[in-house]
């Protein structure tokens, strides 16, 4: 898919810019716009929206904050945050930032595990940016869903 100017400089940005170190991009060789793109078709068939997955991201995230874990979550869920000092800028250009503590959440049942930045949570609710293939914190839309139970709504 060709791309708005907007969009490249972005691209640009996470490739070879002060972000690169990021790696928000992984090994991928698609452009920003098809990897977003991309990711929509897929949620699309799993019927669900970018809020549904980042506001479940938060839900976890939030319930972290006061008391890092490990600990049991709604019976189902081993959650724990890592704690990490100083900030992300979002790649956006929106003068977002968000921490660089990390979420880890597994699935007691199914024995797999997800992690995920504060910024993914950004990233994901609204840019619908999932991070790009072979990235450290690629969120696979469908993995995720189903580690977190995450729902088609009703
Ligand atoms: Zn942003």
């Amino acid at each position: 898919m060709k791309q708005g100017p907007n969009s490249k400089r972005i691209e640009d940005n996470m490739r070879s810019g002060p972000l690169a170190a990021h790696q928000f991009l992984g090994t991928d060789t698609r452009t920003l716009s098809d990897i977003i793109l991309h990711d929509q078709l897929l949620l699309e068939s799993l019927g669900l929206t970018n809020q549904d997955i980042s506001e479940r991201m938060h839900y976890f995230t939030e319930q972290l904050k006061a008391n890092p874990g490990p600990r049991v979550v709604d019976n189902k869920f081993m959650a724990e945050r890592e704690e990490h000092k100083g900030a992300i800028l979002c790649p956006f250009a929106d003068n977002v930032q968000a921490s660089k503590s990390i979420t880890r959440v597994t699935n007691i049942e199914l024995r797999k595990t997800v992690m995920w930045s504060d910024l993914n949570i950004h990233l994901i609710g609204t840019h619908g940016f999932y991070e790009g293939y072979g990235a450290p914190f690629r969120v696979d839309p469908a993995e995720y869903a189903e580690v977190l139970e995450i729902n088609k709504p009703k």
